[in-house]
Parts: C-alpha cells; structure tokens; sequence
C-alpha cells in the first residue's frame, strides 16, 4: 500500500463522471444503474444499420454485425479468450462447441468461431466457476473496427488541379520525381534534410497493417519483404500483389517508402522496405481484433521495426492492448491514425493505447500548414503530418485492389496513383520519419523516437501543445537529434483486494497530469486479469494515478464487465513522480453493511447468506452464513463477488416483503426482496430480487 494514496468516495466519483463523459473516457452515454442478470441470457443483438460507406461494397459477402452494450460494434459468432493453461484449449472449445479459428501463444489468446452470439458465450467463459475450472484470463468480443480515408479523390483532375494551384506556385523541383509537383507533404516534413543527413530508412521494415500492397507497382517493386494474410494463415512473397482488400494499403505504403527513380512518386524512406500485413481483406471488410493481433503479433516476429496504422475503431480490446504491448517492449514503434470524426475523443483505438504515436492530419492551405478540419483530436495525439490531398501509390489495373476511376496511369513508368485524404495518409509520413530515426539509432525505444518527432515538430495552430496538433507538424531534421536520454518510461500498475490475494481484472486506471515536457497527458489503460495496467512507452511526469474499478462505468466494454451503480465503487488517487520504469501496487478494500427496515415477525432467526459468484452457476458454494441480530450485519472483512441472499429458517406461510438499506463504502443503497409464500429465500438487490452482485475488497488493516 503506497503511503499516499487515499480512498475517494462519493464527491470525487462525481468528478471522474464528468471527466469520463468529457474528457477522459469520452463515454457515449451517461452512467445508469445496470442491474447483472447472471442466469438470464440476453437476446440476440441487433444488426448494425451504420457503417462501411468508406469501404468497396460487392467484392465479398457483408459480414454480420452486432452493437455491444455501450455502442461498439461486433463479429456475432466469434469469441476472444485470453487462456492461462494451453493444455485446456481442447477443454474450452468442447465447452463452447466451438471451432478454433486461431491461435496466438505469444500473448496467450485464441480466438473462437461459435453458432450463438458472442454475448452469450462470454457470459458463460465469464462466470467465475467456468472461468476458474478452464483457466480462462479473459473472454472479449471480436470488435469491428475501419480504415480512416476522409476521401479517396473521386475526381482526380480536381485534386491535381488543386494541389498543383496551391503548391506548385511555392515551390520548384523538390524531390526530382516525375509527379514532383504534387508532393507538397515531401515539401511540408522537409523530407531531404533527412536524406541529406545520410537517412533514407535502410535497413528499416515497416509494416503496413492495412488493406494488403500492390507490391508490382513499378514504383514500389524491390520495395516489399515478404508479407501476411492472417485470415489465411499465409505468408505471400515479397513482390507480389496482396491488394486484397483495396487500394487503401498501396496508397499508404508508397507514402512510406516509394522508390526514388525520378518516375511517379517517391516515399519519405525510399530504402525502407514494406511488410504489408492484411487487416482488410477481401471486400476491404476488417479482419477482427483477432486476426488483426495475429498480424501484429506475426510482424513483429519477422522483423518489423515500425507498425503502420491507417485504421481504428471504437472498444477496448485486451487482445488488441496485449498485441501492441508486445510490439512496445520489443522496442517495435507503434504509429496509429487519430481518426476523422472531428471531434475531441480518446475511445479510438489503437491510436489512444498508452505508448502509441498518435498522428492527425494536416492541410497545405496557401502557403499555411493548418490542422485538416475532419482530424480527430485527443489528449494522447503526438504529432501531425500531412493528410490532405495526398498523392501516392495505387495498385495496378489487373490487381486485386485497383480503382479505375479512382487512378490514373502515367506513361513514364506505367504506375498508377491517385489522391486520398485523412489522417490514414498522414500516418504513413511519420511511419517513414520513424524509419529514418531507426536507421540512425535501430536500438532506441519507442518514446526515445516519438521524443525526437515531437521535440522538432512545426508548431502550428495553437501556440504550443494541442489536443488536434499534437507537438505539431513533424520534419525531417529530427534525425540531426541526439537520442533522448530521460522524458519516457514503462509504468506498470497492479491492482489487488485488502489481503493481496485477488489481483482485479478490469479496473480502469487513468494517469493526469503534467509531462515532463509541461503537456497536460491523460493516459488510459485497463489491468489485464493479472490485475495489471501496462503503460509502456509514456512520458515522464507528475501524474494523479486514478485507479477505479472493476465495476465502474466504462466508455467501451472490451472485458465486459457490467458496471453497476457507481457511487459505491472503490477509487483510490495517489501523486507519483514518474521518472524511471516503475512497478506500484495498489489495494482496494472495502466497507459495507446490512440493516433491515422492520423486519416483520418471520424474518427473526433467518440468516444473511452470501453467494460467492465465482462458484457459480452450480450455486451451491455459499461461502458465510451470519445470524442476523438486531437487524444488522458488518460484512466488510468480506473480499469477492457475492449475492447476497435472506434465508428463513422455515418456509414463509404468506408472501413477505423485506427493504433495508446496504451502506457500501459510505453509500447507502435501499436494496429489497421478496419472499414468497411457501418459500424460504429471497436475493436482495437493489433491483427487486434480480440478481445483482456486490464488489467487495476486504477490510483495509
Ligand atoms: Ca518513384
């Protein structure tokens, strides 16, 4: 237990709910009451009416999507499981009927196709008495997430027209290329000062997590190293064409590292080499967190020092955290698109995970670079880069992803290009800076490379840090840097009850404060169900540490924990000056009681009996009973999930109504139940009989 730290109830609760709601969690509805109905399954989900505008209708069968609980949407017959015991795979497909579509032992999950909807089979895996006897860490939903094109230019003169007006007049020959003129975010990032200092990414393979790479375009053949389709299982050679799932991934690789011949275009690291990894595939339908952790996980093992995010979507996935953190401690940079909503949100993922370069988009207006206005903004963006109008790489007319009338060819080498806009094609600019950092230092740390983008960054738009900008508009004298010594670290923070001997899955722990470089930061992760939140990669700082949980309110709901009311739920804050890597633990306990409002006659001599969920459904594990005395009972020593039941000693002969009111943590709750006649028993909940458990921690000493 940290001597700092302090538990915070009711009043400072209130405050977490305005920041979730406006600046943290940015959650989508205001907290209710959910009342968890264990045994009653919930009915089949509601197909998504939202949706794939952006993506190429026809080419593959739609796949079915459901909305989970907090608005998130989600494949309906698949299953994430985080395992702890490899030897009882067999035993959990048995128990779900199920098929393994895959498995990453890396981070210890598979992933399983089932006939029912996933909501179903995680209430299952979720219940403690099945979790325990199969070792299941955690049971998620296979989220649904997009690419993040604003626009693939559908009228490409137009573009030409407008980028050659608003650049051409600025600038002469840059870079050499036959398409030169339209290269204004070679121009904005000062791409040469890199290659003049000696960096043109050699060495360096950045893998583009997208819609697969046209590796025959003649301006990026030579260009590719072998790549992954995860939904096949297959690794196709270098070269060739894996344009599955569109035009999207050739785009963002020619941005990347396109060939400097003096024909086309030319990448910001002409010598790096590409690793397209396809996260969608046929149809340009995302693959799942599944298939998609598969791909990170495969990259960073065949070498990939940079992973490339074009694409995002709302729900925290721990499969999807899990993949990210293994790429992060094997020092793989992390680049990820902010996203084109506009808005101020942190619930995009996997650009607001801790320790990821968060990229928005940048507009050449005229001379002025200024922040494009469909970027999304949010307290973990990083740096900016241009996105608008963009000119690269399109796949080729007998390619799986070519776009006739989205391109055009050009006679000097035969290529195909074309324009797109949004923070998807500025993400591949600071994937290809990144490159040119590796190259001078291949061992530096992902924060030692985002230090070195975002002390050289443009300052645009608001003087200083912003929330749309990031530290501004990344350059390529970077490279000139010295690799930072301090402003970066590895946090990591366990969560467990009173006695140390439950480590809490779920809970939310949230990092504010000033960084070391004077930026507002809010970091968000949750304990993965070692009871651990991972923070790899963040900024130094003096940060409030806000660790609330497991049952609070969540702005999406990757472990699926309902949350209940949160007044009563434990938070607990501490001050820590965060240097160097740092391992802190905290302890939740809890108070909590039992009085009954005038009992009638009946109820003298029955007993308070508590349910440990975790030995459920078989329900026959009740942990303690009590005598009721006076009416009232003290059951803060108590650590678990528990329903909490009133027995008679003897079957009611009418129908009997009990109220009281349950004091948790200082919060009084009226719960309530009813005994009917003839029988013994009632729950008491604060929802009339349904089955709601309470959180407890166990008594602080
Ligand atoms: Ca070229």
């Amino acid at each position: 237990m940290l001597g700092d730290e302090k538990s915070v109830r009711y009043a400072f609760l209130n405050r977490l709910g305005f920041f979730s709601t406006s600046l943290i969690f940015s959650c989508f509805t205001v907290t209710i009451a959910v009342t968890l109905t264990i045994f009653l399954l919930l009915s089949s989900c509601a197909l998504t009416k939202q949706g794939y505008e952006q993506l190429k209708e026809g080419q593959s069968t739609k796949p079915s999507v459901c909305i989970d609980e907090t608005g998130n949407e989600y494949y309906p017959n698949r299953v994430l499981i985080g395992y702890s015991d490899v030897r009882k795979i067999s035993q959990i497909l048995n128990l779900l009927n199920g098929r393994l579509l895959l498995h990453i032992p890396e981070i210890s999950v598979i992933s399983v196709e089932i006939t029912e909807d996933a909501k179903k089979a995680i209430q299952l895996l979720e219940t403690e008495g099945i979790k325990n006897k199969y070792g299941i860490r955690y049971a998620e939903y296979v989220y649904v997430r997009k690419l993040v094109p604003f626009e693939i230019g559908p009228l490409q003169e137009v573009n030409r027209a407008l980028v050659a007006s608003k650049v051409s007049s600025y600038y002469s020959n840059y870079t050499g290329e036959s398409l030169d003129l339209y290269l204004w975010g070679l121009r904005a990032i000062k791409v040469k000062d890199g290659w003049k200092a000696g960096y043109d990414g050699e060495g360096v393979i950045v893998a583009v997590l997208d819609t697969g790479v046209d590796g025959t375009h003649p301006d990026l053949e030579g260009q590719l190293v072998e790549g992954y389709r995860p939904l096949n299982d297959e690794i196709f050679p270098a070269g060739s064409d894996s344009s599955f799932g569109g035009a999207h991934g050739t785009h963002v690789a020619g941005t990347i590292a396109a060939k400097l011949d003096g024909k086309g275009i030319v990448g910001v690291a002409p010598r790096a080499k590409i690793m397209p990894v396809v996260l969608f595939d046929n149809g340009g339908w995302y693959v799942g967190d599944d298939y998609a952790a598969k791909g990170i996980v495969w990259a960073v093992n065949h070498g990939a020092k940079v992973l490339s995010n074009s694409w995002g979507g709302s729900g925290y996935s721990q499969t999807l955290k899990e993949a990210f953190d293994y790429a992060l401690e094997r020092g793989v940079v992390v680049v990820a698109a902010a996203g084109n909503s506009k808005s101020i949100q942190s619930y995009q993922y996997p650009a607001n995970y801790p320790g990821v370069i968060q990229v928005g988009a940048v507009e050449f207006n005229g001379g002025n670079y200024i922040i494009a206005d469909f970027s999304s903004g949010s307290p973990m963006i990083s740096v900016c880069a241009p996105g608008v109008s963009i000119i690269s790489t399109m796949p080729q007319k007998d390619s799986y992803g070519h776009e006739a009338k989205q391109s055009f060819a050009i006679p000097e080498n035969g290529g195909y290009y074309g324009f797109m806009t949004g923070t998807s094609m500025a993400t591949p600019h600071v994937s290809g800076l990144v490159a040119l950092l590796l190259q001078k230092y291949p061992i530096a740390k992902p924060w030692q490379i985002r230090k070195m983008l975002e002390q050289n960054a443009l300052d645009i738009e608001t003087t200083g840090y912003d929330e749309k900008a990031g530290y501004g508009l990344i350059q390529a004298n970077s490279v000139e840097d010295d690799l930072p010594s301090s402003g970066g670290l590895d946090y990591q923070l366990t969560v467990t009850d009173a006695y140390s001997s439950w480590r809490v899955p779920s809970v939310s722990v949230s990092l504010l404060g000033i960084s070391s470089t004077g930026r507002n930061v809010r970091y968000f992760a949750k304990t993965n169900t070692e009871g651990i939140a991972k923070f790899i990669g963040i900024d130094s700082g003096r940060y409030d540490v806000i660790v609330s949980g497991p049952d609070t309110e969540e702005n999406s709901n990757g472990l699926t924990r309902v949350a209940f009311r949160k007044a009563e739920e434990r938070t607990v804050i501490f001050q820590a000056d965060l240097v160097d890597n740092r391992n802190n633990a905290v302890r939740f306990s809890s108070s909590a009681s039992l009085r009954l409002v005038n009992p009638p006659p009946a109820v003298v001599n029955s007993q308070i009996v508590f349910v440990d969920v975790t030995k459920l459904p078989t329900e026959t594990g009740y942990e303690i009973a009590m005598n009721l005395e006076e009416n009232f009972v003290d059951f803060s020593e108590l650590s678990g999930r528990y329903l909490i039941k009133l027995r008679l000693p003897q079957k009611a002969d009418t129908d009997i109504l009990l109220s009281g009111t349950l004091t948790l943590n200082g919060v009084e709750i009226p719960v309530n139940g009813k005994i009917t006649k003839n029988s013994t028993e009632t729950y008491l909940s604060d929802d009339n009989g349904s089955y709601t458990w309470w959180t407890l921690f166990g008594k602080a000493e």
